[in-house]
């Protein structure tokens, strides 16, 4: 190897690093001698034989070879291909050509050389044209390959979060079809939606909507594996290529995980958000085999799952036409009409005092197919069509007369109704609801309407406005499962509230220094500087009271309690309960 750094004869820039690839001493000392005669400033490495160039070229830098012709026997045009390979593909490659070679190499000048020059026509002007030519062309051709890899970029990838886009996702998924169809392997395609997603975008603007896609992205990534395809399709709308879940457990336990990692609270702008992801499945071959097909249907179990408590759904033939938010609306027009909706009451109680301080209305439907079916199944239903308004006014009737009959009995048991969303967009609902009070000649204070923290960041105007007017008229608003959804704080100072009702998922394990027992105890201190109780609900077990009440919860619900039971049977369970001799306390 030799290596020669010949003087810098030109001002300015980098020097030029070229590699001289030729094994005469004379020639190479002629090209030495020509070179410094342009106005290149250049450190020159010198190679004498195929064997030293492909050492230089290995792993060091260039930006001009000058290759001879024949080195060693070998003709110099066929390390051509190598150059690119080994070194830069758009590096250029200037031949020094020997008398009667110009015509075999014009060939070469379709194969990537940049240009030649005879020996004898090796001087220092024709040398630094042919150089500078070169070179210009290498960095347009360097130009040309990143904006076609930019571009390239833009057709595949999402811009947002880099994942790939539906061309991309598709193009994938027929790779995995055809290596699946090949080797007899199962794969799972996954379409996720992300929940609440609009209610962001709606309340903390786009750039904050972004940042949850942006983030959500990142962590789909995290827990799928590298050789999982994940693609943003638009919108909230992801899917996933599973190519390593053959069976639907394999798939749903994946499912489990992605929506757990999306459940995890994300800050934006001081805000803490919380999305989370319904996800459908679909398997190769055993639901479809081919692309459309599989995301139609992983699309088709994700509508399932939209409606179900998990979150996700594997796809099944029952979900080809499902057309269950349409039947179960009218069958659920029916149900009023016919009078088989009911409602059951759970007691509330202090904590402190363990006094019963009201009874929570909770819907149910004795169906004459499938016998007592709970709210969960028929409500996000019926929120998906009109029949939840008249749906709503039942219950309200249904639960107002029996909150009649024990105010009439002497004992004022106050009420707590949960109201959906849609409700809020009912301009007559403080009306009705005050009508209803009155004709029956109940306090309004006697009644609590339960909101979503969604349900009131959904429409937050219209939920102010609404809610205002209810609590102009006494009415007190509760919000339910405080903690599962948005906790924008500033919405519990904007709106009327007179009680958070704490999301039941934190009141399970609530070991000291848990992450439940630190949410609760913060959640209980929220409400204390707003002035109001904090209720837990689902307290199952009856050692939790204490701890809960010493955490700061004022009020409590649970089954650890008493279970929702017949508005008959209440008054009955009461007089037990205060005649018992506080089974909690004996506990203490
Ligand atoms: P929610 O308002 O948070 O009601 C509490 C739910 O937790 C009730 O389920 C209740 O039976 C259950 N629960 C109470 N204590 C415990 C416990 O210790 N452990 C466990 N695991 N669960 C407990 P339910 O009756 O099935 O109602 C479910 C949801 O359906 C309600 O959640 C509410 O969001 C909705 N819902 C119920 N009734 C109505 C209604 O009349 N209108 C509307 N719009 N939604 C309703
Ligand atoms: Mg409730
Ligand atoms: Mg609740």
């Amino acid at each position: 190897m030799t290596e020669s750094c010949l003087p810098e004869i030109a001002a300015g820039g980098s020097p030029l690093r070229l590699l001289i690839i030729e094994d005469d001493d004379v020639d190479r000392a002629r090209v030495r001698h020509a070179l410094a005669g342009t106005p290149f400033k250049f450190s020159a490495t010198e190679a004498g034989s195929i064997r030293e160039a492909r050492e230089h070229l290995d792993g060091n830098e260039f930006d001009c070879v000058l290759l001879d012709y024949h080195v060693e026997g070998a003709i110099g045009s066929e390390l051509l291909a190598d150059i690119g390979a080994l070194n830069d593909p758009h590096l250029p490659v200037v031949m020094i050509t020997n008398h009667g070679d110009e015509r075999l190499v014009a060939e070469d000048l379709q194969f990537g050389l940049y240009d030649y020059i005879p020996k004898e026509k090796l001087e220092a002007d024709l040398l630094g044209n042919v150089l500078s030519n070169s070179l210009r062309r290498a960095s347009l051709h360097r130009e040309i390959h990143s904006q076609r890899a930019r571009l390239q970029q833009l057709s595949l990838y999402d811009v947002l979060t880099g994942l790939p886009n539906r061309s991309l996702f598709f193009d994938r998924l027929d790779q995995a079809l055809q290596s699946a169809r090949r080797n007899a392997a199962a794969f799972a395609v996954l379409q996720i939606d992300l929940d609440l997603f609009k209610e962001v975008n709606d309340n903390f603007g786009h750039v904050a909507g972004d940042n949850v896609l942006v983030v959500a992205a990142r962590r789909f990534r995290n827990v799928l594996r590298a050789s999982d395809t994940v693609a943003r399709l638009g919108g909230d709308e992801f899917a996933a290529i599973l190519t390593g879940a053959e069976t639907a457990q394999a798939a749903l336990t994946t499912a489990d995980k992605i929506g757990l990692a999306i459940r995890e609270p994300i800050m934006v702008s001081g805000n803490r958000i919380q999305v989370g992801a319904s996800i459908g499945i679909a398997l190769f071959p055993d639901h479809a085999t081919d692309a459309d097909a599989l995301v139609a249907r992983a699309g088709r179990a994700l509508s399932s799952a939209k409606n179900n408590s998990a979150g996700f759904a594997v796809y099944g033939a029952g979900m080809d036409t499902d057309d269950r938010p349409r039947l179960v609306a009218s069958r659920l027009q029916k149900a009023i009409e016919q009078k088989e909706l009911f409602v059951e009451f759970q007691p509330m109680i202090n904590l402190t005092s363990r006094k019963v301080i009201g009874a929570e209305a909770l819907v149910r439907w004795r169906s004459p197919e499938d016998g007592v079916v709970l709210p969960g199944s028929f409500i996000p239903m019926a929120e998906r069509s009109s029949v939840i308004g008249p749906l709503t006014y039942a219950i309200f009737d249904l639960t107002l007369d029996q909150a009649k009959l024990w105010y009439d009995s002497a004992v004022p048991i106050p009420v707590s109704i949960n109201l959906s969303a849609r409700l809020l967009d009912d301009d007559q609902l403080p009306e009705r609801v005050v009508r209803a009070l009155e004709s029956r000649g109940l306090p309004a204070p006697l009644l609590t309407l339960e909101l979503t923290e969604t349900a009131l960041m959904s429409n937050v105007n219209q939920a102010k406005k609404i809610l205002g007017l209810l609590s102009a008229a006494g009415v007190k608003i509760s919000i339910d499962d405080f903690g599962a959804g948005f906790s924008a704080f500033k919405y519990l100072r904007e709106l009327d509230v007179s009680e958070i009702k704490i999301d039941q998922s934190f009141t399970t394990d609530l070991r000291d220094g848990s992450r439940d027992n630190t949410i609760v105890r913060s959640i209980a201190l929220l409400a204390r500087g707003f002035g109001i109780p904090a209720i837990a609900e689902g307290i199952e077990d009856p050692m939790a009271c204490n701890i809960l009440r010493d955490l700061g919860c004022d009020k409590g619900q649970g089954y650890a309690i008493a279970r929702p039971m017949p508005g008959e049977e209440f008054l009955d369970w009461l007089l037990r309960w205060e005649l018992a001799a506080a089974p909690i306390d004996v506990i203490q």
